[in-house]
């Protein structure tokens, strides 16, 4: 794989990318799904044991059940004192027959049919008895009582909630306590880790010196009218420190630190996410000077553009908005500065809204750690184990590539558990290294640990797309080269950073371009002969770059300066060209001339591969050896110098 910077991305998001943020959404429907039946259903149950065994039980505790000849029987006896013939009983007032003590009165209740005693109204009037009918009560008015009555409170009751919680804090919200946030609050002086507890982020760290200086001394940076930083983005797959940088962070400036996630925003309800935004914020500023980490931002700050719109994404666009007014407007009521921190590993999913200057404008790049970084790390968390004084670091670290944070703090844990079931005075290499095939096997289906041919194949794929960028006369310069599994999908990359921003690029260009894309798989292709998937990526970029140059350059002899592209069309939120346009013929002579284009590039790059043999091992073993190098292994590998790693400083 081959990558620039700054990306300029035009091709299509990776497949898994999408794929990920499908899954993501289907799980959130489901979870909204969910709710909405579970409120439901235990509303229902809830009114039903509210008749069965309350409204129930109400109406006819007080009236006494008798039977219609024990009511004839207390008419004869002149105990009936008024009746009111109802539908399907009669209710009335009777003499209670042992009175000691109790009212004399008692209601009592029959069931009757209408009309199956024709000389009841003739017996109650000689007996004297008050009577009346009632109305029969409607159905409708039944189900209205008993059913839709209640219902609609409920509903009514839900709206009022989904209305107050949407319109600000307190009201029923603050009742229900939901619209507090549920960040946890750490103090200065508990939070416990610097940055001594972090290892092989240096880069990461170093970027977040001028947080700390500016928390430190907020004064000083307001006085030289600096912009004043307010937001970081942490970028990077899952356990490779970020929680951790950003508390260290905290740690070393000495200030409160608030950490929280950002699917606690994601609610059923309109207007809790943003009055839980809004809690969170005004702890902060009470507690400030502080930090704010929200992990897995993406759960809130994913693009309003490609957003669902089923039900309410209202809810989410809320949290967003409130999340951005709180990052333009915060200041403390003591004007000591709060600092929001946030990960993610799909930074191209935010909204643009979050990124824009003065809100999360500074990105820090956070990767699996390289072999050094590995040493640092193991070297943390062994502090608290007993190691065999034979256990070499090293060669622990080695054992490891692809391995992140979390996975090595695991692994060294596990050892000491291992040590410690066989009674072992210390932790040896061997616990160790059984320690990480366990873990392996959990993380091979994440396919993020390489075997060792996978590896050298993608040291050689790598070093081919760095020679070539070298060898080219327009390449851009290669920054860093590394096989460290940086997330799914990506085994390794080459990184180059162009010297300037480029507009205007010449065919000459955009053919090297192509020929370094293609680098890697000839690199592969020369070694062993064959050639893996790991160049798919490279391959479609290449032939879309091909074919713009044909279609939309006009940069092919045979097809001549004339656009052949077809209109992008918007469909479902994708671009997609529409060809229809084109003929049969034009068709075929553009796949014609993408082809000639692509290989001629290809036998060129092989080409310059064979002749640099020799660069390409050396280039490939510093890759081995050292996992992650910079631009100057490649000017080194051409110049036939054989380098060793740097070794780690602590
Ligand atoms: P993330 O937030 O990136 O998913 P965490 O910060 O939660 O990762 O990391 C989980 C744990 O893994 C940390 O608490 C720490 O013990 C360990 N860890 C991860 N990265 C590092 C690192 N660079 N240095 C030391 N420990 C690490
Ligand atoms: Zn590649």
């Amino acid at each position: 794989m081959n990558e620039r910077r700054p990306a300029g991305k035009t091709g299509p998001q990776k497949p898994d990318q999408d794929q990920n943020e499908e899954e993501k959404r289907r799980e959130r429907m489901q979870r909204q799904m969910r709710f909405s039946l579970s409120y439901i259903v235990t509303a229902l149950i809830v009114l039903w044991l509210f008749q069965e065994f309350i409204l129930a039980p109400l109406v006819l505790q007080q009236a006494r059940q008798i039977s219609y000849s024990e009511f004839r029987e207390k008419l004869a006896a002149g105990q009936i004192v008024s009746v009111t013939i109802a539908e399907h009983d009669i209710l009335g007032q009777m003499k209670n027959p042992d009175p000691e003590g109790q009212p004399e009165l008692v209601p009592f209740d029959t069931v009757f049919t209408p009309g199956s005693d024709p000389k009841l109204i003739e017996d109650l009037q000689a007996a004297g008895v008050k009577f009346s009918f009632q109305r029969p009560a409607s159905p409708v008015g039944a189900l209205i009582l008993s059913w839709l009555l209640p219902l609609g409170l409920l509903g009514a009751f839900w709206y009022f909630a989904y209305r107050r919680m949407s319109g600000g804090v307190g009201g029923l919200g603050g009742i229900f306590g939901v619209s507090k946030s549920k960040a946890t609050e750490v103090k200065p002086e508990d939070v416990g880790v610097t940055f001594k507890d972090v290892g092989g982020a240096d880069e990461a760290i170093a970027e977040l010196q001028e947080i700390i200086q500016f928390l430190r001394a907020p004064e000083r940076f307001a006085k030289l009218g600096g912009r004043i930083p307010k937001g970081v983005l942490l970028v990077g797959p899952p356990g490779t420190g970020k929680t951790l940088l950003a508390k260290a962070t905290a740690g070393e400036a000495g200030v409160a630190f608030f950490q929280t996630s950002g699917s606690e925003f994601v609610e059923m309800f309109v207007g809790v996410g943003a009055a839980r935004v809004r809690d969170l914020f005004e702890n902060a500023r009470k507690a400030a000077p502080a930090i704010v980490f929200i992990d897995e931002i993406d759960a809130i700050g994913q693009s309003r553009a490609n957003a669902i719109r089923i039900g309410g994404n209202d809810e989410r666009e809320q949290t967003l908005n409130q999340l951005l007014a709180e990052i333009d407007g915060f200041k403390s009521s003591t004007g000591a500065p709060v600092i929001i921190m946030a990960a993610t590993n799909r930074p191209e999913v935010l909204d643009p809204a979050l990124l824009r200057a003065g809100r999360f404008d500074r990105q820090v790049t956070v990767g699996n750690p390289d072999l050094i970084g590995r040493q640092q790390i193991l070297r943390i968390h062994s502090k608290g184990i007993k190691l065999a004084p034979d256990f070499d670091i090293e060669a622990a670290a080695r054992m490891t590539p692809g391995f992140s944070g979390a996975d090595l703090a695991n692994a060294m844990n596990e050892a000491a558990l291992l040590a410690a079931r066989r009674n072992a005075e210390a932790v040896t290499l061997n616990d160790f290294a059984v320690a990480i095939e366990r873990i392996v096997a959990g993380l091979e289906q994440r396919t993020r640990v390489m075997s060792a041919e996978v590896r050298r194949a993608v040291a050689y794929h790598e070093a081919g797309h760095a020679l070539v960028a070298e060898l080219v006369p327009h390449g851009d310069p290669v920054s860093k080269i590394s096989i460290v599994p940086r997330s799914r999908g990506a085994l390794g990359y080459t990184m180059q950073m162009p010297t300037e921003d480029r507009y205007l690029l010449r065919q000459a260009e955009l053919e090297d371009r192509i020929a370094v894309m293609l680098a890697g798989r000839a690199a592969e292709k020369i070694i062993f002969n064959e050639i893996s998937t790991g160049a798919s990526d490279d391959i479609l970029r290449a032939t879309e770059l091909a074919r713009r140059m044909v279609t939309e350059f006009g940069m092919s002899e045979v097809l001549g300066s004339v656009r052949y592209a077809g209109q992008q069309l918007q469909y479902l939120g994708n671009a997609i060209e529409d060809n229809s346009s084109l003929s049969q013929e034009t068709r075929k002579l553009i796949d014609s001339e993408v082809k000639r284009i692509i290989s001629e590039q290809y036998e060129r790059v092989q080409r310059l591969l064979q002749e640099n043999r020799t660069a390409l091992e050396l280039l490939t073993q510093e890759l081995l050896r050292c996992e992650t190098v910079d631009g100057s292994a490649v000017k080194a590998a051409l110049a036939g110098q054989v380098r060793t790693c740097e070794k780690p400083e602590n």
